[in-house]
């Protein structure tokens, strides 16, 4: 037992609350307390025991009141750097969307616009709970470092990397395949574990056809190297692979082709991960490749992804919210809720009749914690509520219209719970939000920021939203 000499950094108590631990067990405590020293949890279990476990120390005591405690929430693919981009491109074809809309913006960034992109990115995620999320590659990585650090929140951080490919904005044309990868080299020099080891910098490639198999083998090697994660587009549309069978050796699609030249390894986060068959879903799961699905992104662009097949392979899988150009919303909450009501939907085609009893409330939770955790390979530290695991923790206030009543606390989570019930967040034993209130940014500051970010960046970009309607 810890004694009054150890007693480094300060200790806060919360307690008096529904503990959902996504331990290995999956311990719910119905009146639990979690005990935190610095940015770390050191005890977990019943109120009454911890409370009398720490009775003789200096502590900050916190009563929650009854109110929800879970492992704070990781969004496993979003695009911080899209966010000024919010509504460029709704209900436009998918080459409108890419071609003359998402990278004229993307590529006219400046890594200020980038910056305030990820501070008004980032708290529309802590609003949902969020406290580590993976970038899916984006412009200008130290823009979003800086607004990481500030915010307070956790992340693997990646660079849209491109070396190949048709139609690029020419900014990006000219990028040579080693120019890419000593890019990502400096930006893990500078980046990597800063922050209070809060941020990592990954390795990215955007998609397939926009890499060369140099590029691809070359991003293996050096993310083996220095022992970090691979982020990468895989499988989103059938056209994708059709490219691929077209200009690569191969017979199906982007997985196989990439089994067939090593690249898949426990390391690759692979987004969205749509178009693939049965075989493919093999080779992802003997890989150890981990998958991000996106459910509203999917839905809105791309197609059902063979999601249940891939949990029943036993891939891990987790949630993200792509893009703001591609979602409009970047809450995980929300996804929690399509993930459910989509993959079960989804069972009426595969099956030709409905069945309610798959994708049940706890294996979406689990992809919003623990599993998020193994795929952004952080799960010895983030992902559940446990001894020795760092303090990234979310207060859900249940008491509300939206959520009342409550018979089983993990099916109110999943099926009930809106955005609005999220009030506090911890990340590194830290309270960044309180009752609601962000508080390492000036929200309305970032707002006003980004307002005027995102109309200048249209303009220098030339890109304009047609009115649909009789605007008068
Ligand atoms: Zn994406």
């Amino acid at each position: 037992m810890e004694t009054a000499a150890q007693n480094n950094g300060s200790l806060v108590i919360l307690h008096n609350a529904v503990i959902v631990t996504m331990d290995a067990q999956s311990r719910v405590f119905l009146k639990g307390a979690v005990a935190i020293r610095s940015d770390t949890i050191i005890a977990i279990g019943q109120s009454a025991d911890i409370l009398l476990k720490f009775s003789s120390f200096s502590a900050q005591v916190i009563d929650l009141h009854g109110q929800f405690l879970l492992p704070g929430f990781i969004n496993t693919h979003v695009h911080t750097s899209q966010q000024l981009g919010r509504g460029i491109a709704d209900d436009v074809d998918l080459l409108t969307w890419l071609h003359h809309r998402v990278w004229p913006y993307e590529s006219n960034m400046s890594e200020e616009d980038s910056y305030i992109s990820a501070l008004l990115c980032g708290i529309e995620l802590i609003h949902s709970g969020v406290t580590c999320f993976a970038e899916a590659g984006g412009q200008h990585v130290s823009g979003m470092a800086r607004a990481v650090e500030l915010l307070g929140i956790r992340a693997c951080l990646t660079e849209s990397i491109m070396d190949s490919g048709e139609g690029l904005p020419e900014s990006w044309a000219t990028r040579t395949t080693e120019e890419c990868i000593q890019s990502q080299k400096d930006l893990y020099k500078k980046h990597h574990n800063t922050a209070d080891g809060r941020i990592k910098v990954w390795f990215g490639i955007r998609q397939i056809m926009n890499a060369t198999d140099n590029l691809l083998m070359k991003t293996r090697d050096m993310a083996k190297e220095l022992e970090t994660g691979i982020h990468m587009h895989v499988a989103e549309i059938p056209y994708e692979n059709q490219h691929v069978v077209a200009t690569r050796e191969v017979d199906h699609g982007t997985v196989a082709y990439l089994n067939s030249i090593n690249f898949l390894e426990k390391n690759l986060l692979a987004a969205h991960t749509v178009w693939v068959n049965k075989d493919e879903v093999d080779i992802l799961s003997n890989a150890g490749v981990k998958v991000s699905h996106c459910p509203a992104a999917a839905m809105r662009m791309l197609g059902f992804a063979p999601i249940r097949e891939m949990l029943s392979a036993g891939i891990c899988v987790s949630l993200g919210t792509d893009g703001a150009p591609s979602n409009n919303r970047m809450s995980i909450v929300d996804e929690m809720y399509l993930a459910s009501l989509i993959n079960k939907g989804r069972e009426v085609f595969a099956k030709g009749t409905t069945d309610p009893t798959i994708f049940p409330a706890e294996t979406i939770l689990k992809m919003v914690t623990i599993n998020g955790a193994k795929s952004v390979l952080w799960d010895k530290e983030i992902g559940s509520l446990e001894v020795g695991k760092k303090a990234d923790m979310i207060v859900v206030n249940p008491s509300s219209w939206s959520m009342m009543p409550i018979h089983d606390c993990i099916s109110s989570l999943v099926y009930s719970m809106r955005t609005e019930n999220m009030v506090s967040v911890i990340c590194n034993g830290r309270w960044i939000m309180k009752d609601k209130k962000i508080l390492t940014v000036d929200e309305a500051e970032v707002l006003d920021a980004a307002k005027h970010a995102s109309i200048e960046l249209l303009r220098r970009a030339g890109i304009q939203i047609p009115s649909r309607m009789n605007v008068m």
